[in-house]
């Protein structure tokens, strides 16, 4: 019995912290061997990768070596997933829904001719020991738990889903290094140019504080305010699905189920009542402030901090303040 976690890696070299979250998950519901899968080129320096993942809990850690790994590329990586699966066949692989996971998970699946449940928000096993992956089903309105017939079991998690746990700073897991020859597999994407992303682009699952406006805020001079706010304290602006529905904003900054998941420092909910749904994709946020005009609205319930009052008055103080 193995479960592996695909480590993929940022473009500065370190490891998705979605890896080490899936890592962190699994130690919870499985008893078996954890692994992860570290990716590198011959000559990289991969013990902070090593270390973080040590860390999270796995047992042992795969390094795939090759020349051709030394950034992420479809093709070259998912061959050399692919080539070193055949040695660690493992019977859980879980990959983290990020833009690069998100490209090499179906086509490693369909490599397998493996099943794949995408973009789960629960992970755990049944009693017979098989991969039980939950995720939003018919637009969000059902939960469903889906099992494989296929092995590996494959599931993709979304970032900030699961938490990460506290380092362990006494696992010392077993390092295999795996050299995979590539030299058959041709790439046939060309990097022309790499713009890095300024604060602007920046998705609102990585910010460090959100201010999100809701319903309440639907009104033009009310949602400037909420903008306005949002810029005064380097916060990203989101909104609740309410204003999404209205065609007011893109689904791209909906917090919430069918949303973005969001884990801010600081999450600010102006004129958001508190549903569920919109609960579901903020509730782990650090600090949680509501403004509300209505004392018993239900994000009350999880706010650590309520303001009760009118946002069209509430708001302009505190732009005002130094
Ligand atoms: C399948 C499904 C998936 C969904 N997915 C999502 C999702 O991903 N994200 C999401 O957000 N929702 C989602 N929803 C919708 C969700 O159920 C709620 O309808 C929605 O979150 C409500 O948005 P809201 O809080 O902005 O609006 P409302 O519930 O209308 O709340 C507006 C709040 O603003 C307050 N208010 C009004 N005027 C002011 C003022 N001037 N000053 C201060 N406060 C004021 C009101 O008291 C009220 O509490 C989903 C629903 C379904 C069925």
């Amino acid at each position: 019995m193995s479960l592996v976690v695909l480590a993929l890696k940022k473009r500065n070299n370190e490891t998705e912290n979605v890896a080490l979250e899936l890592v962190s998950k699994a130690k919870k519901f499985y008893n078996g061997e954890i692994s992860a899968i570290l990716l590198a080129a011959e000559n990289s320096d991969e013990s902070k990768n090593i270390e973080k993942l040590s860390q999270a809990g796995v047992n042992k850690i795969y390094v795939i070596k090759n020349t051709k790994l030394d950034r992420y590329s479809t093709l070259y990586y998912k061959e050399a997933v692919l080539r070193s699966l055949e040695k660690i066949n493992p019977d859980i692989f879980l990959i983290g829904a990020t833009v690069n996971g998100r490209d090499l998970a179906p086509r490693i699946a369909s490599a397998l001719g493996a099943g794949l449940t995408a973009d789960c928000t629960d992970l755990g096993l049944t009693e017979e020991g098989k991969l039980a992956a939950t995720r939003p089903t018919f637009g969000g309105s059902l939960m469903a738990t889906i099992l494989s017939r296929t092995t590996p079991q494959m599931a993709t998690v979304r970032p900030k889903v699961f938490k990460m746990n506290e380092p362990n700073y006494e696992n010392k897991p077993e390092i295999e290094e795996i050299s995979v020859n590539l030299d058959d597999v041709t790439d046939n994407i060309e990097e022309l140019n790499f713009v890095p992303k300024t604060f602007e682009d920046t998705p609102i699952d990585e910010a460090e504080i959100i201010v999100a406006a809701g319903r309440g805020a639907k009104e033009p001079e009310t949602v400037e305010l909420v903008k306005k706010f949002a810029d005064k304290i380097g916060g990203k602006f989101a909104v609740s699905r309410s204003l999404v529905d209205l065609g007011l904003f893109k689904n791209d900054i909906q917090v919430g189920q069918t949303g973005k998941t969001v884990t801010p420092k600081i999450y600010i909910a102006c004129g958001i009542s508190g549903a569920i749904q919109h609960i579901e994709g903020m509730k782990n946020s650090g600090t949680i402030i509501a403004i509300n005009n209505d004392k018993d609205a239900p994000i009350f319930k999880i706010a650590d901090f309520g303001i009760v009052g009118d946002l069209n008055k509430i708001l302009p103080k505190l732009i005002e303040r130094e």
